[in-house]
């Protein structure tokens, strides 16, 4: 069984947590658990954030049930974004980590809340924030600190519009030189374009991060959000012997 806190304590890992950008079925996120057994932490939105307020919003509690019923049946840990700390009650049985999300990187009053929860946080930066501003939202969790916190650089919003942000690989290389805080990259909102997935997963390696972050989708063209970057999940198996290659080089173990 993978465990989470000793990835927190390793400086020699690449976590790979994968998983549909939103749940939709127990169907759909069962086929990603059956495609990739070998996958350790599944992400799935339940709470979506959308910028368009009728665009899907996530199954909500219906969500938190089907992640129950599948841990029963398979072995993995559960990352989920939290829009609201009234959520933190449903939620907390099925996740092992709370995601926060680019749009929530500056609601001080959720993260002191999940200060008090104790739980991991993978903890967005926002898309127009600076590392410092990202570091010092750090400070809402000092119970987590450079422990429990994992920064995940998903791209800024800059005056290029050819992808959907732009990834900012320079904080990634400054935040392991200059700070003991778990990096990961997401190479999916960063590009919205699933063709570059691949090879910004290497770069996250090349920058020193500690894992990545990507959506994976059974049918990505019938996604009921972001279709455009998901990949599936035999490009994500391709993906990982990639890294697992170059793995061997910058002395890190792929998980
Ligand atoms: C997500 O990871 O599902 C997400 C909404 O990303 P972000 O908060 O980075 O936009
Ligand atoms: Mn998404």
């Amino acid at each position: 069984m993978f465990n989470l806190d000793q990835y927190l304590q390793s400086n020699s890992s690449f976590l790979t947590i994968a998983g549909p950008c939103a749940l939709e079925s127990k169907e759909q996120l069962e086929s990603i658990l059956k495609a990739t057994p070998d996958t350790k932490v599944i992400r799935a939105g339940i709470y979506k954030m959308r910028t368009n307020p009728d665009s899907f919003q996530g199954l909500g509690a219906a969500g938190i049930d089907i992640v129950m019923e599948l841990k029963k049946d398979y072995d993995f840990k559960f990352v989920t974004e939290i829009t609201d700390p009234r959520q933190i009650e449903t939620l907390d049985p099925a996740v092992d980590m709370y995601q926060v999300g680019s749009r929530n990187m500056y609601n001080y009053d959720l993260l002191r809340e999940l200060n008090k929860v104790g739980k991991p946080v993978l903890f967005k930066r926002a898309f127009s924030a600076t590392v410092k501003e990202w570091i010092n939202a750090c400070g809402y969790m000092p119970d987590l600190g450079e422990d429990k916190i994992i920064l995940c650089e998903r791209g800024i919003r800059t005056f290029e519009t050819t992808t959907r942000n732009c990834l900012d690989i320079n904080s990634v290389i400054y935040l392991k030189q200059n700070h003991n805080f778990k990096v990961i990259v997401d190479p999916s909102h960063a590009a919205g374009i699933r063709q570059m997935v691949k090879p910004l997963s290497h770069v996250a390696m090349a920058a020193g991060a500690d894992g990545i972050l990507v959506e994976c989708h059974p049918h990505p063209e019938c996604a009921l959000s972001d279709k455009e970057q998901q990949i599936t999940p035999a490009e994500l198996l391709e993906i990982k012997a990639e890294l697992t290659k170059l793995a061997n080089f910058y002395d890190k173990i792929v998980l």
